[in-house]
């Protein structure tokens, strides 16, 4: 998508510290990190949020959250971490580009706010 922030992160138009890629995800350290580790994990097609995916999505939300422990595994933290996705702006999400949070290197409260 043209003017979406994550499409061009992911496409490098927009600079970024990347943590891993591969031909469909990218992921890239949070520019406002909530823990030491704070990565957003993304896939490079553009789906506005979890709430926009149905059956036919399940190969590759199934690889973007493998993807996901590779780079927990990757930035030593697959010990102990949360993965977060924000749906809907009720929820927190301000970003209408699908993300996964992967937060760790702290000890996590629960339930979060
Ligand atoms: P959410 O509020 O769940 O939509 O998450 C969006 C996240 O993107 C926030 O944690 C922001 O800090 C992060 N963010 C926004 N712009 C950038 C950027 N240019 N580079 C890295 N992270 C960003
Ligand atoms: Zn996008």
């Amino acid at each position: 998508m043209k003017d979406c922030l994550f499409c061009k992160i992911a496409r490098g138009e927009i600079p970024s510290r990347k943590a891993y890629e591969d031909d469909e995800v990218y992921a890239f350290h949070d520019i406002h990190p909530q823990a030491p580790t704070h990565v957003l994990v993304i896939p490079r097609r553009h789906v506005a949020s979890l709430d926009d995916t149905s059956e036919t999505d399940q190969a590759w939300l199934g690889r973007t959250m493998l993807a996901v422990r590779t780079v927990a595994r990757e930035l030593g933290i697959s010990s102990g971490y949360r993965v977060v996705t924000n749906c809907g702006t009720p929820a927190g999400q301000t970003v209408f580009h699908i993300h996964f949070h992967l937060l760790g290197g702290r000890p996590l409260g629960w339930p979060p706010g």
